[in-house]
């Protein structure tokens, strides 16, 4: 899987080594694992999909090469719990946040078992973020809004990366780049991709 991303541009060596180190298949129902090294997404139950390889590693290149040091991530969207692991093992602190409490617990016994003990978790509705804990260095959405959600901008810190895939339910996704300014943020659509949708509320 990584000469593949090799191959497919990845070029920074603690996800590369992060992504190696991580066993996926802890991260998806065995039923599944013979796929799990494919280069594709997979589903991880209610509807919900683990992203493939590619995209988990092109999202992280993006937000770790901003022009601070990107040490407190948040998540929005923990579902199996393999970006935030691929975040944690790359040395950040990550604050992820699921609203299918579910997802949750057992992302958190998939941590502790890989003793990944830098990730908080909170069970709410991810538009507005986590702001007790604001400003982070990076924001990685990992469900598709149809909008850029302001309240996460509002919680980076200045040179911070917001990476999030934006379209409306149907229609085609775009990766966006927001970066924020001392005084206000750029915005840079990236490649098209593809994620199940951000929903509002919370779900048990
Ligand atoms: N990062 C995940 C990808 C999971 S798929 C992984 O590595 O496996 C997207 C996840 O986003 C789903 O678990 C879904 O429940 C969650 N999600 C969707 N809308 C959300 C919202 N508003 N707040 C928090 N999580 C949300």
């Amino acid at each position: 899987m990584v000469e593949r991303l090799r191959a497919q541009g990845i070029t920074h060596p603690a996800i590369l080594s992060a992504m190696n180190t991580l066993a996926r298949e802890l991260f998806i129902d065995e039923a599944l694992r013979m796929r799990v090294y494919d280069d594709c997404s997979l589903p991880i139950g209610q509807g919900q999909t683990l992203s493939q390889p590619y995209i988990v590693a092109r999202m992280t290149e993006i937000l770790l090469a901003a022009s601070r040091p990107v040490k407190r991530v948040l998540e929005i969207g923990t579902g199996s719990g393999y970006q935030a692991a691929v975040l944690a093992q790359c040395g950040c602190t990550v604050f992820t946040i699921e609203r299918i409490e579910p997802f949750l617990a057992v992302a958190k016994l998939r941590h502790r078992a890989l003793g990944l003990l830098n990730i908080r978790y909170l069970h709410r509705d991810g538009f507005n973020g986590w702001p007790s804990q604001a400003p982070f260095d990076g924001i990685i959405v990992t469900a598709a809004p149809a909008e850029v959600p302001v309240e996460l901008i509002a919680q980076l810190a200045v040179g911070g990366r917001l990476i999030v895939p934006v379209g409306a339910q149907g229609a085609t996704q775009r990766l966006t780049l927001i970066t924020r300014t001392a005084t206000s943020h750029t915005r840079h659509p990236l490649d098209a991709c593809s994620f199940v949708p951000m929903l509002c509320g919370e779900q048990f």
